[in-house]
C-alpha cells in the first residue's frame, strides 16, 4: 500500500492532532477504564494516526486484567499487564494470588502489575500494601516477566523491597515517576526503568522533573499517558470531556525531548526500542489499518 498513514478523525481538535515522527509505545494505557467502553475503536484509530503503535494496557485488579487480556487478543499492537494496585491491596488473598498466577501465564500478559506502594492515599493500609506487593514480587520472580510498579510517597520502602528481590526478578519499571532526585538515583542504582507521563507538563506539581529527565539514561526511559488520567496541562487547545488518550502521547514526548535536549524522533525511537525490549515484544506493532487479529490469522 502506498499511503499507510491513518487520518485523524475530528474528535481531537485540529490543534491537538500531532503525529510522532517515529512510532511510539504508550506503556501505561488504562483502556479498560469505563470512559473508553463506548469508543475504543476510534481511540485506537487516533492512536495509529498519531503513530502510537504499541500499547500496554494496564491491569490494576483481576477484573481489569482479564479485560486487558481480551483487548490484547482482539487488537494487534495491544498487550496486557496483570496485577493488583496498591489501592486494592486489601483484597489480596490466596484465591486472588492463584488467579494472578494463571493470568501471568497468558502470552498476552507482558508484565506483573500494576502493583506497588501508595502511601499518599492509603486506600489500603501500608501493611496490606506491603503484603500484596511482596507477594507480587514473588510472582514476578516465578514467571520471569518484568514488573510494572506504582509508587507515590513510598520511594524509600519501595526501594528496600525491590532491593531484597532484585536478583530474583528480571526487570521493573517505576511507572509515572514523580519523585525527587534522590529517589530517582535509588531506582537507577537498582537498574530499574523509569516511566514518564505528562506530569512533567504540570506547572503546579511537575516542573521539578524538568531538571531530572536528562539524568535518566536513554536506555532506561519509557513514556506513557496513564490515560484517561493525567491529561497534560500544556496542550494548545481544550479537549471536550478532558479524557486523556494514547493519541496525545506525542505532546508529552515533545515536552520530554525539549528538557532532555534531544531530537524528538530520537527520543521516540529510543523509548520504543526500550519498551519493546523491556516487555519482550516479538509481534509487529499496530499496522496502519489494523483488523482484528483473528480474521488476519484465519486468512492464512
Ligand atoms: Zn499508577
Amino acid at each position: 500500500m502506498a499511503d499507510t498513514t491513518e487520518p485523524f478523525d475530528d474528535v481531537l481538535p485540529e490543534a491537538l492532532q500531532r503525529r510522532s515522527p517515529a512510532p511510539l509505545a504508550d506503556i501505561g494505557a488504562n483502556l479498560t477504564h469505563a470512559s473508553f467502553a463506548h469508543d475504543l475503536e476510534p481511540v485506537l484509530r487516533r492512536a495509529r494516526a498519531a503513530n502510537v503503535t504499541t500499547l500496554i494496557v494496564t491491569g490494576t485488579d483481576r477484573e481489569h486484567a482479564e479485560q486487558a487480556v481480551e483487548l490484547a487478543q482482539r487488537h494487534p499492537g495491544l498487550h496486557a499487564t496483570a496485577g493488583v494496585h496498591p489501592h486494592d491491596a486489601s483484597d489480596w488473598n490466596a484465591g486472588l494470588e492463584a488467579a494472578m498466577r494463571e493470568l501471568h501465564r497468558r502470552p498476552e500478559v507482558v508484565a506483573v502489575g500494576e502493583c506497588g506502594l501508595d502511601f499518599n492515599r492509603n486506600f489500603s493500609t501500608p501493611a496490606e500494601q506491603e503484603r500484596a506487593f511482596e507477594a507480587q514480587l514473588g510472582l514476578a520472580a516465578e514467571c520471569g516477566k518484568p514488573l510494572f510498579v506504582h509508587e507515590r510517597d513510598a520511594g524509600h520502602r519501595l526501594r528496600e523491597m525491590l532491593h531484597a528481590w532484585r536478583d530474583d526478578i528480571t526487570d521493573a519499571v517505576v511507572h509515572c515517576f514523580t519523585a525527587d532526585r534522590a529517589t530517582l538515583y535509588g531506582y537507577l542504582d537498582l537498574d530499574l526503568h523509569i516511566g514518564l507521563t505528562g506530569w512533567i507538563c504540570d506547572e503546579r506539581r511537575g516542573h521539578h522533573l524538568r531538571e531530572l529527565v536528562g539524568e535518566i539514561p536513554l536506555n532506561r526511559l519509557m513514556v506513557e499517558t496513564d490515560c484517561p488520567y493525567l491529561l497534560p496541562r500544556h496542550l494548545p487547545a481544550k479537549l471536550k470531556g478532558r479524557r486523556h488518550e494514547p493519541a496525545l502521547l506525542p505532546w508529552i514526548v515533545q515536552e520530554i525531548a525539549h528538557w532532555y535536549d534531544i531530537d524528538e524522533a530520537e527520543l521516540a525511537q529510543a523509548t520504543t526500542a526500550t519498551a519493546r525490549a523491556f516487555f519482550r515484544l516479538a509481534d509487529a506493532a499496530m499496522p496502519p489499518s489494523a483488523r482484528p487479529r483473528h480474521s488476519a490469522q484465519e486468512e492464512e
